[in-house]
């Protein structure tokens, strides 16, 4: 009688469903958390150009972009907008602007929706009950 080790199903434990432009888009809110930060310490060295990482979908992506706060604070008034290095739009992204050094890309399609429930700058939602 040989022990019928039941099989450990730690693999299939993490096996997602979910459309892979989902997953791409949770990167991308990823490096959006990471440059928030790098914005947040600019305050405190008065610097008035941030060196942020590029937020594509890529995943493996490494490239550094700089921008000014002021460029930078008016792309996070939208949660859709991620700062991208130049070529490095998605297929569900739209350029709305383009520069030498960045592009600002638009979410559209399930990426938004995604991108827009974990908007950083959005208030609590207690707040929004009127
Ligand atoms: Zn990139």
């Amino acid at each position: 009688m040989s022990a019928p080790a039941t099989t450990s199903s730690a693999q299939t434990a993490a096996a997602s469903t979910e459309d892979p432009r989902l997953a791409a888009s949770r990167s991308q809110i990823m490096f959006r958390q990471v440059n928030e930060e790098t914005r947040r310490l600019a305050d405190n060295s008065e610097l008035d150009e941030l060196q942020i990482v590029c937020e594509c979908d890529h995943g493996e992506c490494l490239s550094q972009l700089s921008i000014s706060v002021d460029e930078y604070e008016a792309v996070r008034r939208f949660p859709t907008r991620f700062l991208v290095s130049p070529d490095h739009a998605g297929h569900d992204e739209r350029i709305v602007h383009e520069t030498s050094e960045y592009l600002v890309i638009e979410k559209v399609g399930p990426g938004a929706a995604a991108a827009i429930r974990h908007d950083p700058r959005k208030p609590p939602a207690r707040a929004q009950t009127t």
